[in-house]
């Protein structure tokens, strides 16, 4: 069951009747049997995402992932774009187009220059599991600790956790794709869904989340959250609210 906060009488009755509905019908019921979408679905085996994405999850350990093809097919015949303040590289990794995901925060999988003497990233992929091939009681030979290649300093990971964080050309790109998308799709039908965001950032996604709903004439706003699921009251009747952990929900709704 998925509990949805109560933010007015017409919301509650809506949502109700939402839960029995996403609940019990299939796709098969959805989409048209003339839909180009079936045939894509036919012909087109998605199963290689599993060979493509293996290498990047554990085998043994780590919480378990919602399939990456499951969330792929979520959004494929969509318009849509990924704004995110994770750094684990995970819809990356579930397949998502690399030009509609915005890691506005930095990405585990980069390193860069401690002090920012330069602004390039690089991978660190093959680094970190020399490292860990290395690893002996937790040192590893001091061959293997990256050094900037410019002002020969410690490297960091790519993370915004002081002044130096490096924004580089490609940062800047997925930001521009960010604004583009929002301004070609604000007076249109526009969903904003908030998986989780609490207070730690407000300013990059809850917060301007909220001015767009207000803002924009079409624009609804689900917000999925078991902590932080309250609501200003002035966006409240285009606002769904889902109290609810987003790992289960996105389970429930698929
Ligand atoms: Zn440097």
């Amino acid at each position: 069951m998925v509990k949805i906060k109560k933010v007015s009488d017409k919301m509650i009755t809506i949502n109700k009747n939402m839960q029995s509905e996403i609940l019990m019908t299939t796709m098969e019921e959805i989409v048209p049997e003339d839909s180009l979408f079936r045939k894509i679905d036919k012909y087109i085996d998605f199963t290689f995402i599993y060979d493509e994405v293996k290498d990047l999850y554990c085998e043994n350990n780590g919480r378990p992932s919602i399939d990456p093809v499951v969330l792929f097919k979520l959004v494929k015949n969509k318009n849509y774009f990924v704004i995110t303040t994770n750094v684990d590289g995970q819809f990356l990794k579930a397949g998502f187009n690399h030009n509609k995901v915005f890691e506005v925060q930095g990405s585990l999988s980069k390193i860069q220059c401690a002090v920012g003497c330069h602004n390039k990233l690089y991978d660190d992929l093959k680094m970190v599991r020399n490292m860990l091939k290395e690893n002996n009681n937790c040192t590893i030979p001091t061959k293997l600790v990256p050094i900037c290649p410019v002002c020969k300093g410690k490297m960091e990971v790519n993370l915004r956790k002081d002044a130096f964080f490096v924004e580089d050309d490609n940062w800047h790109k997925l930001n521009h794709n960010y604004e583009q998308f929002v301004n070609e799709n604000k007076d249109k039908k526009l969903i904003l869904i908030e998986l989780g965001v609490g207070f730690n950032t407000p300013s990059i996604i809850r917060f301007p989340f909220e001015r767009m709903v207000l803002e924009y004439k079409d624009t609804t706003l689900i917000r999925v959250n078991n902590k932080y699921s309250d609501l200003a009251f002035e966006i409240e009747d285009k606002t769904i609210l889902i109290n609810d952990d987003c790992n289960s929900f996105i389970k429930k709704i698929l």
